[in-house]
């Protein structure tokens, strides 16, 4: 086909005037013939499967014959080939079945298309034919001018059907359905050429100026042989293998279309063009300003869509993906060319959670979210990154400045949350990592504030600044998840006892023991940095039988030693799940000779609020076996004493948060006045924790409160050195 194509288009360029019947007879009708021939093979290859390829070939022979009719007439006859003749209906013929064929090629991607890609099609279809149609109107127009005959409507539907060719290229095109298929360009151009071909064939024919054997008759063989190369490429790829590719090019070929629309408009204020043409361009602006507004339509859910995936629907804070999004940027641009990245992670959410429902752990969510924003700078960041973690980003910070508000909002979150009338008192530990110095992105920014955040909660510092050693010691989750099952049996978990002092007679008969992890890298590690893991692990149960056992080992040695104690040790809300537990714990301590009251137990709130009916069952078997039951972190979980009066309990411990703030508050002081008096009223016992200084023991005292526990009497410390603060404070009394 190629060489005949070649040897054609020779042959023209060595063409004199008139008709010769080599070039414009034999190699011409070869060279057209080629591509007939090339798309009948495809169609045999293919079986005569796709319609597709049988209509091209159906078309391209169509038009080859009609050339054949209209050479032979030429060289036959002296005189001009008539108009229309039967070479006529052979071309014609073309423009349908290449049209039908079109349709069959995009049926199965047109339902697939959204309505701004028709509207982009449409817009492109009108904008190329009413460019076409002030191209051809000289030709229309002279058809039109005379009597109605067949020539004349023969004549209009040569440029009517190149019209509609361009217009279905164009549109397809617009569309981006084929973009990456070169093969889809090689049909676009294939059919362009043929039009163009038409366009300046009617054109010089209605000028008197056509000539047989110039290199225009060229157009239409190549434009066939085009369509031939397509037909053969389109049968060996796979059907949908072209996929569409959105980009930049989109908006090509209707914004050409546009501007071609308006081009034709204010061509036609200025010179009568055809109404055809007018009512085109017109089509063209308004399929355009449909697109527009569907484009801005588009443009504002985008926008409200970035916003909802960038915004924590809960707090309405930025999130995580918005950080992820923003930050790099600010760190590029900060102030003084340094950041500060600041991890808040507070430190009994999950108790909360647990214990009063999510709804009121969303609801302290929101109001840290609040407290926090209201006391950062304009520059600043605050985002929350899920769970009960938050960030913040504050811009020209050095050490000083972080720690500087660390502290505050450290002091700021420590104040009580009031959550459907329950007061809640939350902690927060705070890790800092500073830009440029210990990150240079925000990935390892947020590493190291994450391990510095590990490190200020295992410490019980507030707050931590990274320093590289942080980073040796690895405070990775996964790593310490690890570690912790090892330290199970490693013998690392150790406890500590803090006294309980009778606040009558000023005596210790009951201390807590309180679990502490001797971390071989990271030295004494406290509960919180560890107990969610260990519920996490599901290593909770083989953690409580060895603190219990611990803790009974310890117990048995006072005995001996003829200075009992009764040792109370924490429950996790978990314990409820072990069926066995009252027997097991019974037995331990039968098998250490120890008097039942020797072990008390402390659950919180939690604990009931799971299964009450099976957490009171525990309990009763519990209490059955002699053992002292405790509700610790009283007044945290519930507002009410009411559902305390049938289970069955002998102490409360009223939580640090409403002891702390007794001695400056009086009302404070009233509430736990009242307590107490609601406790004794119910027959239990009343334990003050956080007893931090002398005047709050005094008022407890007052009170009538019966025990106290806090740092003012002791710290949780290692069972000799409770042995000798027992002795030192035994001489202390003896010598008043
Ligand atoms: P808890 O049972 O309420 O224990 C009292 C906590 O308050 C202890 O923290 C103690 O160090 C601290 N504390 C005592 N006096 C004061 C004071 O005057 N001021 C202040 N600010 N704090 C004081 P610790 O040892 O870190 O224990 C934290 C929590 O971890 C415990 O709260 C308990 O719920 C849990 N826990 C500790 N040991 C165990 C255990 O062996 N098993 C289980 N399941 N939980 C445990
Ligand atoms: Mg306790
Ligand atoms: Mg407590």
């Amino acid at each position: 086909m190629g060489l005949l194509l070649g040897a054609y288009l020779i042959g023209l360029s060595l063409h004199g005037t008139g008709f010769s019947l080599l070039v414009d007879g034999w190699l011409g009708l070869a060279a057209q013939y080629a591509p007939a021939v090339v798309c009948w093979i495809v169609a045999v290859r293919t079986r005569f499967r796709r319609g597709t390829v049988v209509l091209a070939a159906v078309a391209v022979t169509s038009f080859a014959l009609g050339n054949t009719y209209y050479v032979v007439a030429s060289a036959a006859g002296a005189t001009e080939v008539p108009f229309p003749s039967l070479a006529d209906v052979g071309y014609l013929l073309f423009y349908p079945l290449m049209l039908v064929a079109l349709a069959v090629l995009i049926r199965r991607r047109l339902r697939a298309l959204t309505l701004p890609v028709l509207l982009d099609s449409a817009v492109g279809a009108m904008g190329a034919s009413a460019v076409l149609a002030v191209l051809l109107s000289p030709v229309l127009e002279s058809a039109v001018a005379g009597p109605l005959s067949l020539g004349t409507v023969v004549a209009i539907a040569f440029p009517l059907f190149d019209l509609l060719l361009v217009a279905a290229v164009v549109g397809i095109a617009a569309t981006q359905v084929f973009q990456s298929g070169r093969r889809w360009i090689l049909l676009t151009l294939g059919l362009l050429v043929l039009a163009a071909s038409d366009v300046v064939y009617a054109l010089r024919l209605s000028a008197g100026t056509y000539e047989v054997g110039t290199a225009l008759d060229a157009g239409w063989a190549i434009g066939l042989a085009l369509v031939a190369v397509w037909v053969d490429g389109a049968e060996r790829s796979p059907a949908g293998a072209e996929r569409s590719q959105a980009g930049a090019w989109t908006l090509v070929v209707p914004a050409a279309a546009t501007a071609a629309g308006l081009t034709v408009l204010i061509l036609s204020s200025q010179k009568q063009e055809s109404v055809l043409a007018v009512a085109l361009a017109a089509l063209t602006l308004i399929f355009a300003a449909v697109r527009t507004q569907l484009a801005f339509r588009e443009l504002m859910k985008m926008n409200d869509l970035r916003r909802q995936v960038f915004t924590d629907d809960l707090t309405g804070l930025p999130n995580r993906r918005a950080l992820y999004a923003d930050i790099p940027d600010r760190l590029t641009n900060a102030a003084g060319g340094r950041s500060a990245l600041l991890l808040l992670d507070l430190d009994r959410f999950k108790e909360v959670n647990d214990s009063l429902g999510h709804d009121i752990g969303d609801r302290l969510l929101v109001q840290v979210g609040q407290r926090l924003s209201g006391h950062l700078g304009a520059g600043d960041l605050l985002a929350r990154l899920g769970g009960d973690e938050f960030a913040i980003l504050l811009d020209d910070a050095g050490s000083d400045r972080a720690v500087a508000v660390a502290t505050t909002l450290h002091g700021l979150l420590a104040a009580p949350f009031t959550l459907a009338g329950i007061a809640v008192q939350t902690d927060v530990s705070i890790g800092i990592a500073l830009y440029p110095d210990q990150g240079k992105d925000f990935r390892a920014l947020l590493r190291r504030a994450d391990m510095a955040m590990y490190k200020a909660k295992g410490a019980r510092t507030g707050h931590h600044v990274f320093v590289s050693a942080d980073d040796r010691h690895g405070d990775d989750r996964l790593r310490t998840l690890q570690e912790l099952r090892t330290a199970l049996s490693r013998d690392e978990l150790v406890l500590h006892y803090q006294p309980k002092v009778d606040l009558d007679t000023g005596e210790v008969h009951g201390v807590e023991a309180l679990v502490r992890w001797h971390h071989p890298v990271r030295g004494l590690l406290y509960p919180d940095a560890f107990l969610e893991l260990v519920e996490e692990a599901g290593l909770m149960r083989e953690m409580t039988n060895l603190v219990l056992r611990k803790a009974l080992d310890q117990a048995a040695i006072w005995q001996v030693r003829e200075t009992p104690l009764t040792v109370a040790v924490n429950l996790s809300a978990s314990s409820l799940m072990d069926a066995d537990l009252p027997e097991r714990v019974a037995s331990m301590v039968d098998e250490r000779g120890l008097e039942t009251s020797a072990l008390a137990l402390e659950i919180t709130e939690d604990f009931l609020m799971a299964d009450r009916g099976r957490g009171k069952a525990i309990l009763t078997r519990l209490r059955d076996a002699g053992i002292q039951i405790a509700i610790d972190d009283f007044g945290t979980g519930y507002s009410s004493l009411a559902y305390l009066r049938d289970l069955p309990i002998d102490e409360l411990k009223l939580d640090r948060s409403f002891v702390m703030p007794m001695a400056g508050d009086p009302r404070a002081a009233a509430l736990v006045a009242s307590t107490i008096h609601l406790a004794h009223s119910l027959g239990l016992r009343m334990v003050a924790e956080g007893v931090e200084d002398a005047a709050t023991y005094d008022r407890l005292v007052g009170f009538g409160c019966d025990h106290a526990q806090g740092f003012h009497l002791s710290r949780p410390i290692p069972a000799a050195d409770l042995e000798r603060w027992l002795a030192g404070r035994a001489e202390a009394a003896l010598a008043v």
